[in-house]
């Protein structure tokens, strides 16, 4: 059979396809198992993947006429997800995140002073909708241009209700305008301070008002809470999950950040959330009860980069047969865009392989957004969300860091960006 392509990306020095994992996330020895093409090709059609395999094979299958893209030397990769984003805020913090640094200030004590999430949700709340969407597409440009072709997308940076669905209607109307897919999710993040010596009023406000108000427009896919010290406790937690559960939200958890909270066990016993994301301070046997779960576990190695110094225990997770994946969790508070970034820290902070890493960036990624079946995997009928990097094999994203190897962006088969800029657009 000859098959059409607009395209053949062709001669990469490894093809990372992580082919096969499209009903199951990878687990164990399979996360290092990457299904590497060497000398691989890839073609694509009208934005999709039409055939796969090694240069030769590819190109005898194609009908002339295609564009040829070499990439001889390089790393060519799926699209790298990032499933933990809080997209949607105004202003930065960044004398905050140097105070914490050097003095040593706790993230706590900075909220003490008025800083931290309260100053981000007022300043977040007094933003128009246009000046919103003019700060965070920088945002997934700069994503785009690093790699990334697809996010988790969350609210929370408002915490009242029309502010709530505002940031929603903001992620939806990214979404329609902007290359890069967002995944949107609904975060019970900051309590205002009105409501903080009574934030049981403000979850009863989220259960009965904003939970079916936001299902009812569906503008979230997910629901989220910040199960933190400090923040929402067990029983509220409880309450706004099951809720949105109720209005068939899929859902998502924080757990386990600044301290142990208990919330990775109430996420086991709640059953079948979707992932739970943190986990720095969790027991091991409290990860084990979610064992048999079709949850997946989130590592945001910026946090403790940032802040604690305290790595998620990746490496016993692992082997202990829990799936994972890898996000940036870029927020008001620390941002980096960059996958690449996350990849680096995996290795070098939290003893996981270079194998490893890319997948959790990868198709674990995907499967945490449940997007598993259309992306995160290099395989025929998928969407040619691709990525050329200059760079001979994976293990240079945690041996040559801190810059951006992404020379070409493909997403939905279009050229979004190279070397570093959007070809579309001059933003970045
Ligand atoms: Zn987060």
């Amino acid at each position: 059979m000859v098959i059409q392509a607009d395209f053949v990306i062709i001669n990469a020095n490894e093809l990372v396809t992580l082919a096969g994992s499209s009903e199951t996330p990878r687990t164990k020895e399979k996360m290092k198992d990457l299904q590497i093409v060497n000398n691989g090709a890839v073609a694509v059609k009208n934005g999709k993947i039409v055939a796969v395999g090694a240069t030769d094979e590819v190109l005898g299958q194609i009908d002339e006429g295609y564009e040829v893209i070499d990439a001889t030397n390089k790393l060519v990769t799926p699209g790298l997800i990032d499933p933990h984003v809080h997209l949607v805020f105004a202003g930065t913090r960044e004398d905050e995140l140097e105070k914490m640094a050097v003095l040593g200030i706790s993230y706590l004590e900075i909220k003490e002073q008025g800083g931290g999430m309260n100053k981000s949700l007022k300043l977040t709340s007094e933003t128009s909708f246009e000046d919103q969407i003019r700060i965070t597409s920088k945002i997934l440009d700069k994503m785009l241009i690093h790699g990334t072709t697809t996010i988790e997308a969350k609210s929370g940076y408002e915490m009242t209700f029309h502010g709530e669905i505002k940031q929603l209607e903001i992620i939806k109307s990214l979404n329609e305008s902007h290359p890069l897919d967002l995944v949107p999710t609904f975060l019970a993040q900051g309590i205002p301070p009105e409501y903080e010596d009574n934030s049981d009023l403000l979850v009863s406000e989220i259960v009965e008002k904003w939970i079916p108000e936001i299902a009812k427009r569906n503008l979230a896919e997910y629901a989220d809470v910040f199960c933190e010290k400090g923040y929402y406790n067990l029983e509220q937690t409880r309450r706004i999950l099951l809720s949105a559960r109720k209005h068939s939200l899929k859902l998502r958890n924080h757990c386990d950040w600044l301290a142990h909270s208990g919330g990775t066990r109430l996420s086991a016993e709640i059953g079948d959330i979707v992932s739970v994301d943190h986990l720095i301070w969790t027991p091991l046997e409290e990860v084990d009860a979610l064992q048999g779960q079709k949850t997946i576990i989130v590592f945001l190695p910026t946090s403790p980069f940032c802040y604690v110094n305290k790595y998620a225990p990746a490496r016993e997770i692992i082997d202990r047969g829990m799936p994972v994946a890898l996000a940036t969790d870029v927020s008001a508070a620390n941002m980096c865009e960059s996958m690449q970034m996350m990849m680096t820290l995996a290795v070098l902070r939290m003893k996981m392989t270079a194998a490893e890493a890319l997948t959790a960036s990868t198709i674990n990624a995907a499967h945490s957004i449940d997007r598993a079946h259309e992306i995160g995997s290099i395989e025929v009928g998928k969407k040619a969300d691709i990525v050329i990097f200059n760079a001979p094999n994976h293990r240079f994203f945690a041996y040559n860091y801190g810059i951006n190897l992404a020379e070409k962006v493909y997403k939905d088969g279009n050229l979004v960006a190279v070397r570093g800029r959007r070809t579309d657009s001059d933003s970045s």
